[in-house]
């Protein structure tokens, strides 16, 4: 499906880490120094983090992704 989701710039990114916490839905990871999304499923695209990027790395764009998947997202939540 199509639908809206955030995208990261790595070449944008410098790596501060501060994107990390404010996606509750873990849907953001440091790999490798740069922020990375780890799976479509996790981010549900409303875009929380995007403010917090010093840098503007992150944006919203439309492309095909796997529905965003709540309860998978709480299995994350409660495992970690
Ligand atoms: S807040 Fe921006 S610059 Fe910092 S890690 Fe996240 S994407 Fe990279």
């Amino acid at each position: 499906m199509k639908r809206q989701i955030i995208h990261i710039d790595a070449d944008k990114c410098n790596g501060c880490g501060l994107c990390v916490p404010d996606c509750p839905e873990g849907a953001i990871q440091m790999i490798n120094g740069r922020a990375r999304l780890i799976s479509d499923l996790y981010c549900d695209g409303l875009g929380a983090c995007i403010g917090t990027c010093p840098v503007g790395a992150i944006t919203i764009e439309e492309r095909e992704a796997a529905p965003y998947n709540e309860a998978l997202v709480m299995e994350n939540i409660i495992n970690s």
